[in-house]
């Protein structure tokens, strides 16, 4: 498809745009590039993580082989014991997208239910975590970018229910000697409502830990999600490279 306007679009008589090639309205400014998406489905640019049928872009975190979690009905679920399961490709800026369901039966509380967890770049995680009428530490909560920052609201659908992440994930920056340019930056949607809104992050996340950047890494690395024991279930994960 290759429309051509009637009549040439835009201006070449208007204002520079600081910072920018362009003129305000410019006609030359190349079109966005077209990308189809339906509700539900990946988008046409998207790299598909999981499509519940396999796990053939995952591997052990821990090893390197094959990733051990379960597969069936169109979901992975955690294997206690099997670990965390990473990406075998590497991801840096980017638009994640990603279903989870804790489990329909209640056990434990607290940390201990539902836990899992979303690591971009291995390193920087947002918790997974049975939220619904569960209290724990704030900056543990589903939706947190674990031990910084809590969600802005708690918008967790019940047990066993399937809740959606959509997240933008900026990665940190150095420069050559090791002075930090830009911390990452991490933007959360859950099920529709904004829990972290481009929120600037104080290094890789930690448990019972304050971080910083003082370890440079490079800007691009697996996604990974989290064994926490619990049999938390995945599907429908995509990932759009940003930049
Ligand atoms: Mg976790």
């Amino acid at each position: 498809m290759d429309p051509k306007p009637k009549a040439p679009v835009g201006y070449d008589d208007t204002p520079l745009i600081p910072g920018t090639l362009w003129r305000v309205h410019d006609g030359r400014r190349p079109q966005p590039k077209v990308v189809t998406a339906a509700p539900g489905q990946p988008p046409s640019d998207a790299v598909v993580l999981f499509d519940g049928k396999d796990l053939s872009a995952w591997k052990s975190a821990k090893d390197g082989t094959a990733a051990g979690w379960k597969v069936e009905h169109g979901y992975m679920e955690v294997v206690h014991g099997a670990g965390a399961i990473q990406t075998k490709e590497h991801f840096g800026d980017c638009q994640l997208h990603l279903e989870w369901a804790t489990p329909a039966v209640v056990e434990g509380d607290s940390q201990g239910r539902g836990n899992s967890g979303v690591f971009f770049l291995g390193k920087y995680e947002i918790q997974v975590l049975d939220s619904y009428n569960n209290v724990t530490y704030a900056d543990g909560h589903a939706g947190a970018i674990y031990g910084q920052y809590p969600p802005l609201a708690n918008a967790m659908r019940g047990p066993g229910e399937w809740n959606v992440y959509d997240m933008v994930f900026i990665a940190p920056r150095w420069d050559g000697t090791g002075k930090l340019i830009s911390p990452a930056y991490i933007t959360v949607f859950l099920n529709g409502v904004l829990v972290q809104h481009c929120q600037s992050v104080q290094g890789p996340t930690g448990h019972k830990t304050v971080s910083s950047y003082d370890n440079p890494h490079p800007p691009t690395g697996p996604l990974e999600l989290q064994d926490h024991r619990n049999p938390v279930r995945f599907r429908n994960i995509w990932i759009r490279p940003l930049g």
